[in-house]
C-alpha cells in the first residue's frame, strides 16, 4: 500500500458534478466526478457547458430567478443552496461554461468516498475531459490506493485519449481501466468533429491497452457525419489488434443537450444503430454493447 505522507491531501479539482451512484461509467456501482474543462470542441458535444472554465463576465447573473448568482470582488459566485437547478445561467453562457462548479480537495473526496463506500465498487474521474487536472486525478487515485478503508474500490478514467504518453505514464500506476471515445477514423474527420486530429487518440488506446488498463473503447455513431460506418474495415481491422477483453460500446448521436450546428443534424435511430452494431459484430467476432435509451 502506498505512504500516505506522500500524497497532497490538500489539492484542489475544479468539479462540474459528482454522481454518487452510477452503474454505466465503468464496472460496477460508481462514484463519478466530472471535471470542468475540455481540450476538444465537439460539434456533437451534449454537455458544452463543461467545455470552458469561468471567465466571470457575469453575463449570466441576472438571468438567475433565484438569487444563486452574484458578483463578489469581480467573480461569480454561485450558491449552490438556492440554486433550482433551472440551467437558465448555462443557456446564456456565451462561452461553453457555467457558474456551478466547485472546488474540492483530495481530502474532501475521500469523506464523500468513505461516506458512500460500502455501496460502491469503484470511482471513475470524467469531465469535460479528465486528464487535464492531471496532477489532481493522480493525488487523488494516490489518496485511494493509500486508503485501507476505500482499497475494495477501483479507479477509472473516462477520457477523450489527448493526454500525452508522459502523461499516461505518470496515472499508470494508480489507474485500474479507462475508457476512451474514438469519434472518427481519419485524421481530417476527427479534426472537423471536434477540433484536433486523432492520432493521439490512438496512441493512448494502444498504450492502455499494451498496459492492460484498456476497459472500454467507446464509437459514437452519427448517421451521414462521421466515418465509422463507411471506413468500417479499416476501422475492425484496428479493433480487432486490441485485447479481446476490450469491450466495445457504442453511443448513438441524439440531441439531448447539444448547442449549434449538432442540432440540424439527423439523430441515430435504433435501427440505424442495429445495422451499425451488426456489421461491426461481423468483422468482430465478437459483441458490441449497444445504447440502452434513444433520446
Ligand atoms: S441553474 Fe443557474 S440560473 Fe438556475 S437557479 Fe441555478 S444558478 Fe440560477
Ligand atoms: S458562466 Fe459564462 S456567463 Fe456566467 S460568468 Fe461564467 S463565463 Fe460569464
Amino acid at each position: 500500500m502506498l505512504q500516505s505522507d506522500t500524497i497532497n491531501f490538500d489539492k484542489k479539482g475544479i468539479i462540474s458534478k459528482i454522481l454518487t451512484f452510477s452503474c454505466v461509467d465503468g464496472p460496477g456501482n460508481r462514484l463519478v466526478i466530472f471535471l470542468q474543462g475540455c481540450n476538444f470542441d465537439c460539434i456533437s458535444c451534449h454537455n458544452p457547458h463543461t467545455i470552458n472554465h469561468c471567465d466571470h463576465c457575469a453575463d449570466c447573473v441576472a438571468s438567475c430567478p433565484t438569487g444563486a448568482l452574484t458578483v463578489e470582488n469581480n467573480k461569480v459566485k454561485w450558491r449552490q443552496a438556492l440554486c433550482s437547478g433551472c440551467d437558465k445561467c448555462i443557456d446564456i453562457c456565451p462561452s461553453k461554461s457555467t457558474p456551478k462548479t466547485s472546488s474540492y480537495s483530495v481530502r474532501q473526496l475521500l469523506e464523500l468516498l468513505t461516506q458512500h463506500r460500502h455501496f460502491l465498487n469503484g470511482i471513475t474521474v470524467s469531465g469535460g475531459e479528465s486528464t487535464l487536472q492531471l496532477a489532481f486525478l493522480v493525488e487523488l487515485f494516490k489518496a485511494v490506493k493509500a486508503n485501507a478503508a476505500l482499497s475494495h474500490l477501483s479507479c477509472y478514467v473516462d477520457s477523450n485519449g489527448s493526454l500525452s504518453e508522459q502523461g499516461w505514464n505518470k496515472l499508470l500506476p494508480y489507474i485500474d481501466g479507462t475508457m476512451i471515445d474514438l469519434k472518427a477514423w481519419q485524421n481530417a474527420t476527427h479534426l472537423w468533429l471536434v477540433g484536433r486530429g486523432n492520432h493521439r487518440v490512438m496512441q493512448t488506446i494502444n498504450q492502455l491497452a499494451a498496459h492492460n488498463k484498456l476497459y472500454e473503447v467507446r464509437l459514437l455513431y452519427i448517421p451521414g457525419k462521421t466515418d465509422l460506418l463507411s471506413e468500417i474495415d479499416a476501422l475492425c481491422e484496428y479493433l480487432n489488434t486490441l485485447p479481446q477483453q476490450v469491450i466495445i460500446r457504442l453511443n448513438a448521436f441524439q440531441h439531448h443537450g447539444v448547442i449549434g450546428e449538432g442540432l440540424t443534424w439527423d439523430k441515430c435511430s435504433e435501427q440505424q444503430m442495429l445495422m451499425f452494431s451488426k456489421k461491426l459484430v461481423a468483422r468482430l467476432g465478437r459483441e458490441v454493447l449497444l445504447p440502452s435509451v434513444y433520446t
